[in-house]
């Protein structure tokens, strides 16, 4: 009988040392124009593009969040790891380069018997979470299609565990078929992001709909505020 996600998220979470370095995870970084991340996929084009031309300062409450998600993180594939043993990878990194550009990734657990990607995503905002959001499809089906270029195999499911930040028990678990014609277009807007960055052309902003409270957490918003007169009161829609 195969075990289900809900009885492996159910098991007992403290199962191990909790290793990776809390300042290796929090140190101050900038992107390398080139190099794209798939856990960028679907994000503010502008955002990214200042990401990879400003230091990123990492403040102490962004710090809590790292930990807090690293900590979630690390148990749940600590659980799937035991149950699933040699059939699961857990951080499996995948390079490939596409049309000039490298595109990078890590998947959080693979279950290679069943060709299945779980992505984990902490969250304080559970309750209101009502399916995969469209970035997060972007970024499963990066992470499908780079799989599928450097091994050949073909994913057949793609999921994703929100998990509560604070109540460990509480976690949301949907999944998709993977669509390749998402990564596809994934690829493009990582294209014009490399043009952009090479050409030194700021693009225009282009959170998704439902996507402005980013802004308000956004480290360049007074900058957006000062490119686009009145983008604060567009942003409110
Ligand atoms: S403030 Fe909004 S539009 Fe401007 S860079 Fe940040 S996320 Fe993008």
């Amino acid at each position: 009988m195969s075990i289900k996600d809900e009885e492996i998220l159910a098991m007992p979470r403290m199962t191990g040392m909790f290793k990776t370095s809390f300042k290796e995870l929090t140190k101050s970084r900038k992107g390398k124009v080139g190099n794209y991340r798939c856990s960028a996929s679907g994000l503010c084009m502008r955002k990214q593009y200042f990401d990879y031309t400003n230091k990123i300062k990492v403040g102490r409450p962004t710090q809590n969040v790292f930990l807090l998600g690293h900590w979630h993180h690390y148990l749940i594939q600590s659980n799937y790891n035991k149950v699933h043993g040699d059939n699961c990878t857990i951080e499996y990194s995948l390079e490939s380069l596409i049309d000039g550009i490298h595109v990078t990734g890590h998947i959080d657990i693979l279950l290679h018997d069943i060709a299945r990607i779980i992505d984990i995503k902490t969250t304080s905002n559970l309750y209101n979470i009502k399916g995969i959001s469209e970035k997060h499809e972007k970024q499963l089906n990066m992470y499908a299609y780079l799989y599928h270029l450097m091994t050949g195999i073909k994913i057949k499911e793609l999921s994703i565990i929100y998990q509560d930040s604070y109540n460990e028990e509480k976690h949301k678990i949907y999944s998709i078929k993977p669509n390749e014609q998402i990564a596809l277009a994934q690829i493009e807007e990582f294209k014009s992001l490399h043009n952009s960055l090479e050409s030194r052309d700021v693009p225009v902003w282009n959170v998704a709909e439902g996507d402005e409270w980013m802004c308000y957490r956004c480290q360049y918003l007074s900058i957006c505020n000062e490119m686009d007169a009145g983008f604060e009161d567009v942003i409110i829609r």
